[in-house]
């Protein structure tokens, strides 16, 4: 547990019990715990519903929204600060009804609203705020349906904002006005100087995509007051881009968005929310530093840092407190759901009878020269035998392609430099000083464990942001892992693979794993929760993974239950998506197999046989079925 992050990124949520199972506590580290395998042991047996499967635990869930909510009310105590917190959930990191409704719930005695990007989550956040004063956040881009979709929310009393992300949206917003006859409260977003940091930078700053300038603030407000709308003006808001892996970019923006309040304040507009956004970081990598992957702050310090800095401000401009509105989605999201896949196969470079390769008694001068290296009879360095072996792997490659070497000598000789490269490695652990030359060495020797998912269906943002996310096997941790592994997916590019793994000091390039035995080898990738269902995409049409939602049962010790199952796609419902309908398809088989029939090439008895195996693959999933052979996954406890 400990050489996987568990007790660090897991945050004590996420531990291994005592038999090396892999276990979820969704109420913190004195609370019950769940074994994972036992959930998929009954995701199966129940369901029949096998990895690829997203697990939510739903306790989770509520438990961070509870976490949030009581880190600003602490913090709002311990700083006497005379306004509320009220959060908004930002639909788009996770739209799932399951999750938006799971949020609200909890959120509840917290007067927790929602926040819509666009029209069809407007209509979402709609439906879901059903209680009058419900806060709704309006932001992106808007037209005028948009518009009025969100003063029909007015009407009906909820209070929705509508953000001003770009100038053009003021005249919108005012022609809407009239149109309806329904005052909207409106809020500004501004475009702040504080740089952001991490990935999501970009999300402030001169060039960012939204907000608006000092000079377009002033213009806004001024046409406002001319259409007699200057009280609808309530409130000041700003992003600067999710996971902030640093606390000083935090401070520093909240503190210059404070004043863009007051100022606006101080230009008479009676302003009353200040809106501070979303990222607020997860702690990926269990570092507690600034890494891209981390933050090196703690939720309460966020919350605690936040109240402050806005007082601070407030009080030198002698402006009343505003409530604080947060946008938080990754940090009540992302710890809720694991991905759990199953290693299937492997891809080696020394291949297991690679021994007996070696034994012939007057091998190929090449070979002769590569077994010299291995056996370093001349007792060279590590750097230099690397080279030497180097040099003699590509004398091979080009003797190969020039047509002087056979493919068995070619095989052997590829096998040697491997062999020679493993011994390199595991001297370098020895003697604990790498040359840059051998830095990688381990990463080129590591395996390759074949993976039943798609990186692009299920962890986009690994392969087009490099985003790290911990993972884990489900069990066998009580075992030494053995193996330097990386994993690649099922999909036809090389680009479908995690080959960086998280670690306390830098990236890893490969991650120890168990050698693959009968039972089933299942890993957990972790923290998942946020924006990677909806970003997945349908490369080599895999499509969505079986899904469980778990929930605490309360009357048994350490028990669940799985209430909730989505099934992943089956190919029929894949290929419809590009318009290849299942009906046709089969026609189109069917006249094939009539024609293969009447031509005598297939008896009708066998042709009924082949349309059968076509339509029943039609109806099954689009990942790998497990083997004939393979065994059910059984529950340990
Ligand atoms: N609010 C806005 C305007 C956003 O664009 C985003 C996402 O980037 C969020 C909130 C959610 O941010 P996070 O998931 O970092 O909390």
């Amino acid at each position: 547990a400990e050489y996987y992050g568990l007790p660090r990124w897991g945050q004590g949520h996420f531990c291994a019990d005592d038999d090396g199972f892999v276990c979820v506590r969704p109420l913190g580290e004195d609370g019950p715990s769940i074994r994972i395998a036992d959930v998929l042991a009954e995701a199966e047996a129940e369901h029949g519903l096998r990895p690829p499967l997203t697990i939510r635990v739903q306790d989770l869930l509520r438990r961070r929204v509870e976490m949030l909510n009581e880190a600003f009310r602490r913090a709002i105590e311990q700083e006497a600060y005379a306004g509320n917190y009220r959060g908004v959930f930002p639909i788009k990191v996770n739209q799932l009804r399951e999750v938006v409704e799971e949020i609200l719930d909890a959120g509840r005695a917290y007067d927790f609203g929602l926040e819509a990007g666009s029209k069809p989550e407007l209509l979402i956040a709609l439906s879901q705020l059903d209680r009058k004063g419900d806060l709704l956040i309006c932001n992106g881009y808007k037209d005028m349906d948009y518009i009025r979709a969100a003063l029909l929310g007015v009407r009906l009393g909820r209070e929705v904002i509508l953000v001003i992300e770009q100038f053009s949206e003021v005249d919108a917003i005012i022609k809407v006005t009239r149109e309806m006859g329904v005052e909207p409260n409106i809020g500004f977003r501004v475009k702040l100087s504080a740089p952001g940091e991490g990935k999501w930078a970009t999300s402030t700053g001169d060039n960012a995509k939204f907000g608006l300038t000092a000079a377009e603030i002033v213009a806004a407000a001024k046409k406002l007051k001319r259409a007699k709308m200057g009280h609808c003006l309530k409130l000041v808001h700003f992003h600067i881009g999710s996971q902030v892996p640093n606390i000083l970019t935090i401070k520093k923006a909240v503190s210059e968005a404070a004043r863009f309040y007051c100022e606006i304040c101080k230009m008479g507009f009676a302003l009353k929310y200040l809106d501070v956004g979303g990222g607020l970081g997860i702690d990926y990598d269990g570092s507690r530093t600034n890494f891209e992957s981390s933050m090196n702050y703690s939720m309460g310090e966020y919350a605690r840092d936040i109240v402050f800095n806005i007082k601070n401000v407030c009080e030198q401009a002698e402006i009343p407190v505003p409530d604080i509105i947060s946008e938080s989605g990754r940090a009540l999201v992302a710890p809720h759901s694991i991905l759990v896949i199953e290693a299937v196969d492997r891809i080696v470079k020394i291949p297991e009878e690679a021994d007996k390769l070696t034994t012939k008694k007057k091998p190929h001068p090449l070979l002769a020269d590569l077994i010299y290296i291995l056996e370093n009879r001349d007792n060279h360095g590590a750097l230099e035998r690397f080279h030497d072996a180097q040099q003699k792997k590509e004398e091979a490659a080009n003797l190969f392609s020039l047509g002087y070497l056979d493919l068995a000598t070619r095989a052997k000789a590829d096998t040697l430099f491997w062999q020679i490269c493993a011994k390199i490695q595991a001297s370098l652990k020895a003697e604990g000083y790498v040359p840059e030359d051998l830095e990688n060495l381990g990463a080129l020797l590591a395996e390759q464990y074949v993976c039943n998912f798609s990186v692009f269906q299920s962890l986009l943002d690994h392969w087009a942001l490099d985003q790290l996310f911990p993972i884990a096997p489900l069990q066998r941790l009580g075992e030494e892992p053995t193996i330097e592994a990386t994993l690649v997916d099922i999909t036809c590019d090389s680009d479908g693979k995690v080959s960086e793994f998280v670690d306390l000091e830098d990236v890893r390039h490969s991650l120890r794993l168990h050698p693959l035995g009968k039972d089933p080898y299942f890993l957990g990738i972790f923290l998942v929760g946020a924006y990677q269902d909806i970003m997945g995409d349908l490369h080599n049409l895999f499509g969505r993974v079986n899904e469980v939602h778990v929930f605490l049962e309360e009357d048994e010790e350490d028990g669940f239950y799985i209430e909730e199952t989505i099934r992943g796609f089956s190919t029929d419902e894949v290929l419809n998506f590009i318009q290849h309908k299942g009906a046709d398809l089969t026609r189109a088989m069917k006249k094939q197999i009539d024609t293969a029939t009447r031509n005598d090439i297939v008896k009708p008895r066998e042709g009924v046989r082949l349309l059968n195996l076509y339509t029943d693959m039609l109806a099954q999933k689009t990942y790998l079925r497990p083997g004939d052979n393979s065994k059910p996954i059984k529950k340990k406890s």
